[in-house]
């Protein structure tokens, strides 16, 4: 019901901004886009460079299930030529307004995730009308068809500059590849019966598929839901079993649940280490290694080989 109210005073209020936020595009001359996520807003920075004027919505360390937009979110997004969202409900709150805002035609509204090839998807609750897990960017891979579904909607909105686009984009992708390669020579430093990724939620399916991770998580997909103690003895069951050196806690959660995953362990006589930071859903700090996608996903997989890698 909360958010249903929520939603309402939502669309009023974007109904009134409508007449009360000027045109920043008419002023500035440049493309006016806004981006959800950092890993996206990276993406159009890489790709647009200074000839688009780009705002980032969700900075380091907010969680993207969660967050719901502000007034001035409202403002932002009706003053853009172009939105860019992950879509496939990682934005459980905003989803519906940025529809909404696609829908009235003015500015470009794209769910990069939705436009990608479903058959590259990971499955979540199709039943709750959740068809796909969000986590897209976690596969370097998967993550470039939604780099070039960036490319493509910025030549779309802005066709005077395609050349610029299109030369950034190219540069970029190879940088993708490169990560792609890195990552998986990295992996393969760890013995494979070590190759176990225990986080607070389930943000890394993707990155399980396409590197050859097991993966365990104290909650689901979504943050959501809280996670209780039988899901915390639970996990702490498989990391005794399996022997697990290290669990990871994450840069836009609570490090709570994965300290009373570490405390169960140790209540089963076991001990298991904590690994240090991953950023799942959001980039780092500016200035910090994870300040992009590219430094995110190296300081991640640097952390991980770091923590399962030794040998004790
Ligand atoms: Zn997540």
């Amino acid at each position: 019901m909360r958010w249903q109210i929520i939603l309402g005073i939502l669309i009023v209020s974007l109904a009134m901004s409508a007449c009360a936020v000027p045109d920043e595009s008419a002023a500035d001359g440049r493309l006016q886009v806004v981006a959800t996520t950092g890993q996206i807003a990276d993406a159009v920075q890489n790709i647009g460079g200074d000839v688009v004027n780009l705002t980032n919505l969700l900075g380091p360390g907010i969680d993207p299930h969660t967050y719901v937009a502000t007034e001035g979110d409202l403002a932002v997004f009706q003053s853009a030529d172009v939105i860019f969202y992950n879509g496939l409900h990682l934005e459980a709150q905003l989803e519906r307004v940025l529809e909404q805002i696609g829908n009235n035609g003015d500015v470009t509204v794209r769910a990069v995730g939705e436009v990608i090839d479903p058959q590259a998807l990971l499955g979540w609750e199709p039943e709750q009308g959740f068809p796909y897990d969000p986590h897209i960017w976690n596969d370097v891979l998967l993550w470039r068809q939604a780099v070039e579904v960036v490319r493509d909607t910025l030549i779309e909105a802005d066709p005077g500059n395609s050349a610029v686009y299109s030369r950034n984009a190219t540069a970029y992708l190879s940088e993708l590849d490169a990560l792609h390669t890195y990552i998986g020579a990295q992996v393969a430093t760890i013995p494979s019966e070590r190759r176990v990724l225990v986080t607070a939620h389930d943000a890394f399916g993707y990155f399980g598929q396409a590197y050859g991770f097991d993966v365990q998580a104290v909650q689901g997909i979504s943050t959501e839901a809280e996670a209780g103690a039988a899901d915390i003895q639970a996990l702490a069951n498989i990391i005794i079993t399996q022997q697990v050196p290290a669990i990871f806690i994450e840069s836009t959660i609570s490090p709570r649940t994965i300290e009373a995953v570490q405390e169960a362990v140790r209540a089963g006589g076991h001990e298991v280490q904590l690994g240090g930071e991953l950023f799942s859903d959001a980039l780092g700090a500016p200035g910090s290694a994870a300040e992009t996608y590219i430094g995110m996903m190296r300081h991640n997989i640097d952390t991980i080989v770091a923590a399962l890698a030794a040998t004790s």
